[in-house]
Order: C-alpha cells, then structure tokens, then sequence
C-alpha cells in the first residue's frame, strides 16, 4: 500500500482537487491510501468563526465563506451538494450553541475544526468516484483512529494501528481518510495539532507497513530553508529520519514534527512532493538519508517562542529541583523545546501560549524567573555536523557580522543540529545569512 496524503494547498480549489485526484490515478497499482487535509484556509475559518460565536456575534459572514468555498468547489466539479450539506447543517448548530454559551472550550474547538477535512474528504472521494475510480470518504475515527482526549494535541491510543490496519484490509475501494482529527475513548471529536494530517498520514503508514508515506504539499520537498523566507531554496534529495525530525521539530512547517516517528518505528520512507509538480523528484526521508558533501543540510526558524529563565543560586544544584521545574511544565501540558543550563541557572524556550501568565506565577513560587517573550528559534542541520569541526564558529561569526544578537544556544546530543535563540525580528535574517553562507 503507499499511503498519499494531500494538503490544504493541494486542495484548494475544484481544479486543485481534479489535479489530485489524477494524481492518486497515476497510483493505482501501488493500492494508493489517500489522506486529506481541510481546504486551503478553512481551519483558520473554522476557528475564526467559532471565536466570533463565542463573542455572541459575527460569526455568519465567515461561516458564509466556509459554505461558499464547499459549494463553489463542488458545483465547479458537477457533483451533488448533498456530499456536505448535512455536515454545513451540524456546524451550523454547533456555531448557534456556541453563540448561546458565549464561549468556546477545548472539546468544541475541536469539534468544530474536524468539519474541514470531513468535508474535503467527501469531496474528493466524489471526484475521484466520477472519474471512474470506485472511492469513498472515511472519518479517521471510523476507521480506528482513537486518541487520548489531550484535546488541541491529542495521541492515538497504542492499539490504534492494529485498529485502523484491520479496517483497511476489509476496504476494497480507494479510501479518502480525514486527516488531523480523531475521536477519544468517550466519542468526542480530537485534533491531533495544527498540521496534524501528516501525522495522520505516517499513523495509518506504519498501520498497514506502507511502502512509502507521500507528502504532497505545493514546494518541491524539504528545501534548504523556507522559500517563502529565501526564494532561491533548493530541494534537499534525501535526508535522515534524525534530520528530517529536527527541522521539523524547529520550525520547517513542510512536515509537522510527529510525522517521523511512526515511519522511523517501521522503517518506511517517507517522500515530500509537489501537487503542483508531480513529476518532480521531491524529498526522500529515510533511516540513513545519504551523506553528501553538504555538513549543512538545511536551516529552519521557529517564530513567537518565549524564553523562561530560572535562577537560583542555593536551589539549581540541590536535589530533585529539576523534577520539581518541568512538574510545571508537565501539569500545563507544555513542551519545552530548547534548554541551556549554567551553575546558576536553566533556561528554556516554549511556544508562546494562553497560560503562560500562569506558568510564571507556579514558577514563581520555586525559584526567581525572567520571561522574555518575541523570540525565534534558528537551527542549522546537517548529519555531517558530527565530524566536522568549525561548523559553529562559522555560524556565530555571521550572526556577529550581521549584528543580530544570539541569546541561548544548545547542540542536541544527536549533533547534527546546533540551534540558538534571536529577537523574532531577527529571526528571518539569520536564516538569509545563514543560507548565503552555507549554500552560497
Ligand atoms: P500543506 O498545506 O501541504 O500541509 P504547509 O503549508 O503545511 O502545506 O507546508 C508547506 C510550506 O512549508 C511551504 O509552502 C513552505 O513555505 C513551508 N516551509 C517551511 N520550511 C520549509 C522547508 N525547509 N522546505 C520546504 N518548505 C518549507
Ligand atoms: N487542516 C489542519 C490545519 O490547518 C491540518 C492540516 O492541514 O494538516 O492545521
Ligand atoms: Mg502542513
């Protein structure tokens, strides 16, 4: 089986969606698994419009939007509204419950956002049952996709993929899975984080033993930076598993940063291509990505991060103080991405977030804290870091030559990244002279 999964960029639209679906024809013989994200834009509708609900009002003009994008698309396709006129209708309802609560919650968040790609999925199983190829649309939930009810963040429970590869198997038709949504234990609806259909693709990969995991997105593959930040970006031809998951981890949006560790588990490799260029080579991901003469592999940026410093002078040495520090972050449910300790004190990046007002006060109450908010982090990647020295000198000499300040820095025990933290102004220059310096 190969498992294909398509992004909101590669469906955005009735001619995006007849592209895709001539694209998983090309397929065929490989037992294609089609995985869907929402149409372009409609997460952000979707959450739009449930937070102008949830001020009482205002709410229609966006939900008119996200029924005229669907109906648009369907209509320019000639197939029939009924593929999605029930669920228009159900979110139609939630959005009026939410108007009479006055505020939205977790659980309904979600809920609300898994109407995108239930959508989609039914769109494109009706196109690509009107060319010819016999399909048909499935919630990820029906198939066997159960989470925990993390709800904004949800995990599949471990026996999902023995799950979902039992309902596979007795599907004898293309199916069109919804990605980035899941239901828990209880029956409500979960997400599995923004960008989370990637993720829904490598789960059900590693569930059947894929072939391969496709990412069809609208670049070339894994490029040498974000080319929306550096248009001459190149196409990486194959990276590690560890290199893909550091740029992902650090900010490449090109792969959400769980999407490696199903396909690592099984060792299936995962490509990266273009809808917009389907016969280009794109990205290969694999156990052993190949060494070339590249150290650098590539630069990624992770914007609106926030530092938080921890100093204490009698407390850091003494015992069980870190268990108590990341007992914070465990009850609020943070992850902490970036650490640097001193003999005086630690010092930690986390995404910028609701609670961290909250965070600080509990943090507060152990030790003497400095939040620094508006920060990035750049990281610089390479399997050929390991054994060649001067890599980092290089980098924080262009940082100086460019004037941009650098604040943390921490080289993973793995070595193949070295990452440092700048101003969120910054940010986007460091990686431009990074890439001047690194790739010319
Ligand atoms: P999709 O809708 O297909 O999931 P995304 O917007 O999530 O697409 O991801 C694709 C985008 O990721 C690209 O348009 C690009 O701007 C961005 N991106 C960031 N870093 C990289 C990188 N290193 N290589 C390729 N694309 C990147
Ligand atoms: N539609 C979801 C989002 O916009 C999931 C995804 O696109 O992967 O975040
Ligand atoms: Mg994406």
């Amino acid at each position: 089986m190969l498992v294909m999964k398509f992004g909101g960029s590669s469906v955005g639209s009735a001619e995006r969606i007849r592209n895709v679906c001539s694209i998983v024809r090309s397929r065929l013989a490989e037992s294609p698994v089609v995985v869907v994200s929402a149409l372009q834009g409609i997460t952000d509708s979707l959450i739009d419009a449930a937070k102008k609900a949830a001020k009482g009002n205002g709410y229609e003009k966006v939900f008119q939007k996200i029924v005229d994008t669907h109906q648009a698309a369907l209509q320019e396709l000639g197939l029939s509204r009924e593929l999605v006129e029930p669920l228009l209708k159900e979110l139609q309802k939630k959005m009026e419950i939410i108007v009479k609560l006055r505020q939205t919650n977790v659980e309904l968040m979600d809920e609300v956002q898994s109407f995108g790609e239930r959508m989609s999925a039914r769109i494109v199983a009706g196109e690509l049952s009107r060319q010819g190829v016999p399909s048909k649309a499935f919630d990820a939930f029906e198939i066997g996709m159960v989470t925990n009810p993390n709800y904004g963040e949800a995990e599949p429970l471990p026996d999902t993929e023995e799950k979902i590869n039992e309902s596979l198997k007795k599907i004898k038709v293309v199916p069109v899975i919804t990605g980035f949504i899941g239901k828990d234990s209880a029956g409500h609806i979960t997400t599995l984080g923004r960008g989370g259909s990637d993720y829904t693709a490598a789960i059900i990969g590693a569930s059947v033993g894929a072939k391969a995991i496709e990412i069809w997105t609208d670049v070339n593959g894994v490029m040498t930076t974000d080319p929306k930040i550096v248009p001459e970006a190149k196409t990486i031809e194959t990276l590690s598993f560890e290199e893909a998951s550091e740029l992902a981890y650090f900010g490449a949006k090109v792969l959400h940063p769980k999407t490696i560790l199903p396909a690592v588990q099984k060792n299936i490799p995962v490509r990266v291509l273009n809808s917009f260029e389907p016969q280009d080579r794109g990205t290969t991901i694999t156990k052993r990505g190949e060494l070339t003469r590249k150290v650098v592999k590539a630069i990624a940026c992770k914007k609106h991060v926030i530092i938080i410093s921890v100093s204490s002078t009698r407390m850091l040495a003494a015992h069980g103080f870190l268990s108590r520090l990341f007992a914070v972050f465990e009850e609020y449910r943070k992850s902490v991405d970036m650490l640097a300790t001193s003999e005086v004190s630690v010092s930690l990046t986390v995404d910028d977030m609701d609670d961290v007002d909250n965070i600080e006060k509990d943090l507060k109450s152990i030790a003497e804290i400095e939040v620094k908010k508006n920060k990035s982090i750049v990281c610089v990647v390479g399997d050929g870091m390991k054994s060649t020295p001067g890599i980092g000198a290089r980098v924080f000499s262009v940082m100086g030559k460019h004037k941009i300040n650098v604040e943390m820095i921490s080289q993973g025990a793995s070595e193949i990244n070295i990452s440092f933290v700048v101003d969120d102004k910054d940010g986007e220059n460091a990686v431009k002279a990074l890439h001047k310096e690194f790739f010319g």
